[in-house]
């Protein structure tokens, strides 16, 4: 049986005002629902319970917490919005109707789809916080998902995969993103599911032995040189992320280095660098393998050094390491800026701007006949995996992988990237239709009679420069055309 204790000791340092509030949200909302059962055949109030008791282990503010357990209360329930207004105020009504608007959509291919998205990213832009309920939400509808009819599970599982959790991803949120997804995983794959949990199964144990030798070394050593360790721990890779990994290395486990990583949480930045050097003068790292995202973090935000080194023994074992803060903002990401701690309601300018992808995303006009090329562009611009591409005076440029110096080109400017005659990568001349790397430096060499040919757009990754490299060559057919026209 439920009971509101399980969420209040979630809360650190609640205070007895906003205790009472969560009571009588609690008690509204299990009057409210009474009667209700779940196809599972539990109480309808288990759900905004355990929706709740997410929203709490995120840290989220108290409003958040309160709409949380309101959120089914208008659409499922008698009671009406001037009720709920009277007794929690306009904000907490505000927050449950954006849940319930964001909840009329239901995903049937892609036209619904998309709709979806853009709804998702006005209520982005209007308060986060409802965003993060719905994923809440979602996790425990995931969770009760076997009771559901096999069509409807199919249904849901995909639409989570493909909308939740890159878009919880993009928020920064890593862990309730690995957490929908592996919910969502069995309904959406069985097939590829039950794969990868015998691969699994299989490696587990190995891969714990071997961290574990290390783990012992590296506290020796670390004690050794008075660093100061706030945490260790290992961390299973999530089993959708793994199973997406092996697709990319033809399904050889051998080739998939981080199903275990372990991780090292010290106070400040100067010592996670001392801890690499420890680590690298005790043990080799593999090239190619040492990615400082504290120097460079990733565009969601993402802060860590990781490094993959030899353990001697034959394998090779990946290495994490990052600060206290640096950890819980890849648990918790954007949802870290509503902490109940920090009393914070609201993103400051600051955390806007980073999220200016967002606006954009908001404001780019698609043509509804044409969903299709919507979702593609979103895949490929805002979802996809990316790589870091620098100037040569260390600009970063994040571009999706498999990118070209054309794409490169064209996100620095529109008149480069038209003009671009050549490519040096790393300092050697390199064809201007070939694959970046992550961390390549490149340079790009123009000239002013240089211009787009119709290759370039089966090389070009990033929407924006097809936009471009289209619309110049649209431009030119026309007036070639009206040039030969002239002439005849
Ligand atoms: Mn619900």
């Amino acid at each position: 049986m439920a009971n509101v204790k399980e969420i209040t000791d979630l809360i650190e340092g609640l205070n007895k005002k906003d205790e009472e509030l969560i009571k009588k949200a609690y008690d509204f909302a299990e009057h409210a629902h009474q009667g209700q059962k779940r196809l599972s055949g539990e109480l309808y109030f288990t759900h905004v319970f355990e929706t709740a008791k997410t929203l709490a282990r995120l840290g989220m503010d108290i409003q958040t917490i309160v709409a949380g357990l309101l959120h089914d209360v208008l659409e499922d329930t008698k009671i009406t919005e001037e009720e709920m207004k009277k007794e929690f105020g306009e904000k907490i009504v505000f927050l449950v109707n954006g849940v319930t608007k964001l909840g009329k959509l239901k995903y049937h291919g892609h036209e619904r789809h998309v709709e979806s998205l853009r709804k998702f990213f006005v209520a982005i832009t209007n308060d986060l916080r409802v965003v993060i309920i719905k994923f809440a939400d979602r996790l425990h509808n995931l969770h009760t998902l076997q009771f559901l009819p096999e069509e409807k599970q199919k249904r849901i599982a995909t639409e989570s995969i493909e909308v939740y959790a890159p878009l919880a991803n993009r928020l920064g949120m890593g862990k309730l993103k690995g957490e929908i997804e592996d919910a969502a995983f069995p309904f959406a794959y069985p097939k590829e599911y039950k794969q990868t949990e015998e691969i699994i199964k299989e490696e587990k144990d190995l891969y714990e032995k071997n961290l574990e030798e290390i783990h012992r070394e590296l506290e020796k050593e670390l004690k050794k040189n008075n660093v100061k360790v706030i945490e260790i721990d290992y961390r299973m890779k999530h089993k959708y992320s793994l199973w997406k990994k092996l697709l990319k290395r033809e399904m050889d486990i051998e080739k998939v280095h981080d199903i275990i990583a372990l991780r090292i949480v010290v106070e400040n930045i100067e010592d996670c660098y001392r801890v690499l050097g420890i680590i690298h003068s005790i043990w080799k790292p593999l090239p190619g393998r040492i990615k400082d995202y504290i120097a460079v973090p990733k565009p969601n935000g993402y802060r860590s050094i990781h490094t993959t080194i030899f353990t001697g023994s034959g394998g090779v074992a990946e290495i994490q390491v990052r600060t206290k803060k640096m950890h819980e903002e890849a648990a918790y990401g954007i949802a870290a800026h509503f902490a109940y701690k920090e009393k914070k309601q609201k993103i400051g300018s600051d955390e806007k701007s980073n999220f200016k992808w967002i606006q954009e995303l908001k404001d780019f006009n698609y043509e509804l006949s044409e969903p299709q090329k919507y979702l593609e562009h979103l895949k490929t611009d805002f979802f996809n995996d990316r790589i870091f591409i620098f100037t040569p005076k260390g600009d970063v440029i994040d571009l999706p992988e498999d990118s070209s110096p054309i794409d490169f080109a064209y996100s620095i400017h529109t008149d480069i990237g038209s003009h671009t005659a050549g490519a040096k990568v790393n300092g050697k001349i390199a064809p201007i239709l070939s694959t970046l790397k992550n961390g390549d430096i490149v340079e790009i060499i123009i000239k002013k009679d240089a211009h787009p040919s119709s290759k370039w757009l089966e090389y070009a990754k990033t929407n924006h420069a097809k936009k471009d490299i289209r619309s110049y060559l649209e431009k030119n057919s026309l007036l070639s055309k009206l040039k030969s026209f002239g002439r005849s």
